[in-house]
């Protein structure tokens, strides 16, 4: 709790706001119920029927109460919204070692099992805190005794719920945990799909998974059952609060006559409005709690280490054209036996286009990720023209967050404007499909959302590589599943929108090495020639693969 207090706090106005906020909302709960009891009182005690101005404050008082409690939870949606994203950039950007699965599980799940802390919990300690404050105090004027009451009773409610949960937060830590290993192993499977039909083995996986599943559920269910129990004994005591208020105030009417009508209905009013104020903070303890076991697999993973936090490439006296030099860079996958790359040399200059070609296995994608930087040189030297060069990567298969198709283009980015995700969309041949769903591009994609033929998603990852206008393009192409109306598009849009950038392309066919001025021909892990590309007519025979 500690971590999100403490992001919480560098986000210092909404605090403050939700602060005044609640101030404001305890003096209207007051109000309100102080005048409820004039009002009875004149009603049933003194046979008084003009009310009209009475009813217009209560009137009036009730709006301020409804407009306050709004307040302060869009506050807090707003605070959730600004950290959600910011965590959401730094979960992307970190150059994490773990697997993409668990990646995209900590933006999604972990990162959304957070939210509620800020929107939920965090409005709901201010106002827990501000109304039962006020109300003791009130009462400290009107009839000391509740007061005392009150004073007494109060602290077993959070007492409990600390009790309780500390115990669901360890559970929901579990959970997550369990979660991203579950979605790994399920993505895994679902990839391998076809390889464990081939091998019979879909008998035993669907038992794997029924098993893990059941386990899921099981843990689930557990965190579920200690909700519900603690949520009752939570009832149970704060009607036992309201009933000692209420039995003092009666026992002072009806038999010691030591407290008046109207004294007696403002304690028995406000009791209420003071122990349900202490049981809601309980009930946003509860989703608190389970925020932080998401936020502790979310900050843990922030904290992990970077993969290959030294080896950064250098950066010095190069040709103002290059952009990228290899110099005898040799490349080892770590645990493997030989060289997946050995003593490359290769400039490549600014907004150059470059076709790795070669045999599958040759080192085509390894060469690929040393210039993208997504592995770092073994032996040799990689410079660059600036550290800063930013890389839009379209691979095989295109990554697709479970959220909506503003986010998967922005990539989390606030600052995009609708207008410019749509001027993506309409690039790349999307922006009618996507203007048709009912709620634009705020439609969500991937699992539970719309569904998009493989081929969209390559072309909304096409449109986020768009929207970043990268100085360094890799476009992995795709080797099967080739769909052709797709494929002219991605080409199209590739060859007309980066003109300016320099684009490697890990060729498999002749019209893709069309589009670049040099060939690099890769075997073995060695570069085996490096040709200029001649323009169709000319070329004749001798194309790999
Ligand atoms: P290509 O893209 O040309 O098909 P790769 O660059 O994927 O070839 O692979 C080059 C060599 O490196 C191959 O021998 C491959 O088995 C090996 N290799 C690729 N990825 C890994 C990895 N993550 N760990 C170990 N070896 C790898």
């Amino acid at each position: 709790m500690k971590r999100l207090t403490k992001l919480a706090l560098e986000y210092k106005i909404f605090p403050i706001l939700m602060f005044l906020v609640s101030i404001l909302l305890a003096l209207t709960v007051v109000f309100q119920n102080i005048t409820i009891g004039v009002i009875l009182d004149k009603v049933l005690i003194q046979q008084q029927f003009q009310l009209t101005s009475l009813l217009i404050i209560i009137f009036f008082v009730l709006i301020a109460r409804a407009v306050f409690n709004m307040l302060n939870l869009a506050i807090g949606d707003t605070m959730a919204n600004r950290i959600k994203n910011s965590l959401r950039q730094q979960v992307i950007e970190k150059a994490s070692k773990s697997p993409i699965g668990k990646q995209i599980n900590v933006v999604t799940e972990g990162i959304d099992g957070i939210a509620p802390f800020f929107s939920n919990f965090f409005p709901q300690v201010f106002k827990s805190m501000m109304i039962p404050v006020f109300i003791i105090g009130a009462m400290f004027f009107i009839h000391l005794n509740t007061a005392l009451i009150m004073l007494v009773t109060a602290p077993f409610i959070p007492l409990f719920y600390i009790i309780f949960g500390l115990e669901t937060r360890d559970e929901s830590k579990d959970k997550m945990t369990y979660l991203n290993q579950f979605s790994q192993q399920f993505l895994n499977k679902v990839k391998g799909l076809i390889t464990l039909k081939l091998f019979n083995q879909t008998a035993r996986t669907e038992q794997e998974l029924y098993e893990e599943s059941t386990h899921f559920r099981t843990l689930t269910m557990r965190i579920l059952k200690s909700a519900f129990l603690s949520g009752l004994m939570l009832e149970f005591i704060t009607m036992l609060g309201i009933g000692l208020v209420a039995l003092e105030a009666g026992l002072g009417l009806i038999l010691f006559n030591n407290i008046d009508f109207k004294t007696a209905a403002i304690a028995i009013i406000l009791a209420p409005e003071f122990y349900n104020a202490i049981k809601d903070l309980g009930q946003s303890f509860h989703s608190g709690k389970q925020s932080e076991g998401s936020s502790d697999v979310v900050f843990d993973f922030l904290e992990e280490p970077t993969i290959n936090p030294v080896a950064r490439p250098q950066q010095h006296d190069m040709s103002t054209s290059s952009i990228v030099k290899l110099h005898d860079v040799s490349f080892k996958y770590e645990g493997a036996q030989s060289y997946a790359l050995q003593h490359i040399n290769l400039e490549i200059t600014k907004g150059e286009k470059i076709a790795l070609v070669g045999p599958s296995g040759a080192g085509k994608s390894t060469l690929a990720q040393i210039i993208t930087q997504q592995l770092p040189v073994t032996n040799g030297e990689l410079t660059v023209a600036s550290r800063q060069l930013r890389f839009g990567i379209l691979s095989q298969t295109p990554y697709i967050f479970n959220t909506s198709i503003k986010n998967n283009i922005t990539m989390f980015n606030d600052e995009i404007t609708e207008a410019q995700v749509y001027k993506m969309l309409n690039l790349v041949g999307l922006k009618e499909k996507v203007a048709a769903f009912k709620h634009g591009i705020d439609t969500h994609i991937g699992e539970g959302g719309e569904m998009l033929s493989g081929g969209e998603m390559r072309r909304i990852e096409l449109s986020r590589v768009l929207l970043l206008q990268p100085d360094i393009v890799l476009f992995d192409e795709p080797t099967t599943g080739l769909d052709l109306q797709t494929e002219t598009i991605i080409q199209d849009v590739i060859h007309r929108q980066f003109q300016a950038a320099t684009i490697i392309y890990i060729a498999h066919r002749d019209s893709t090495i069309q589009y670049a001025d040099r060939r690099v021909y890769i075997e073995n892990g060695s570069v085996k020639f490096i040709d200029q590309v001649m323009s169709v007519e000319n070329k004749k025979g001798g194309e790999p693969e």
